[in-house]
């Protein structure tokens, strides 16, 4: 089979946040859907290599920041390109942040909709975790269309050689996300720190 099918799947954008005790932290996603209205519950799958997996794991809780088309690649890079294990990812983004009624920061740059969500139960996935959960609280931030990943792809994410690197270095873009990879070669067991998806998923560049 051609993966590639997989890639004409329609996907939102988000970051799911979580808290526990003071500290915060946030990554994004793209698995999370509604699943039932009555009552209204969605599922989020999230990577087990992610700190924010084991926060909601812990904490049973979350949120969820709906992007939206006004969404930055600076966010991306935020909460997508580096681990809440080595960085505040909300540190110096405090005028971006709001919170839930139990203190769960959900944030407002880039993104159109909120929605706090308490977890119900949680399914192995192997590399990931499926949290199905319940809605407890939402609003409405802007009425900005929300960001696909299709859009993501053709309009945020910076387009591969249009501003070259000075290096003597070769390049490997990851197809999925466009994370660049800088070295003498790409490691075969290379796992992209954005989407992680595998080096298979990478093409070299120019
Ligand atoms: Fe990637």
């Amino acid at each position: 089979m051609d993966n590639k099918v997989m890639y004409s799947l329609s996907y939102g954008l988000f970051v799911l946040s979580a808290r526990r005790g003071d500290k915060d932290n946030g990554c994004i996603t793209n698995t999370a859907i509604q699943v039932t209205t009555e009552p209204n519950r969605i599922v989020c799958a999230i990577n087990k290599s992610n700190y924010t997996h084991d926060m909601v794991q812990e904490t049973g809780r979350f949120t969820l920041s709906i992007l939206s088309e006004e969404a930055d690649f600076e966010l991306f890079k935020r909460f997508g390109f580096q681990s809440g294990r080595d960085v505040d990812k909300f540190a110096g983004f405090e005028s971006h942040v709001k919170r839930d009624g139990d203190g769960l920061p959900y944030v407002t740059r880039g993104a159109n909709a909120w929605l706090s969500c308490r977890v119900v139960s949680a399914t192995d996935l192997g590399t990931h975790t499926l949290f199905l959960a319940d809605v407890l609280d939402g609003g409405t931030i802007s009425s900005a269309p929300s960001a696909t990943y299709s859009y993501y792809q053709s309009h945020i994410k910076p387009k591969p050689g249009a501003a070259p690197a000075p290096s003597a270095q070769k390049r490997w873009v990851c197809k999925v996300c466009g994370y660049v990879y800088e070295g003498d070669e790409l490691p075969a067991d290379f796992i992209c720190p954005w989407c992680k998806h595998p080096a298979s998923d990478f093409e070299p560049l120019a």
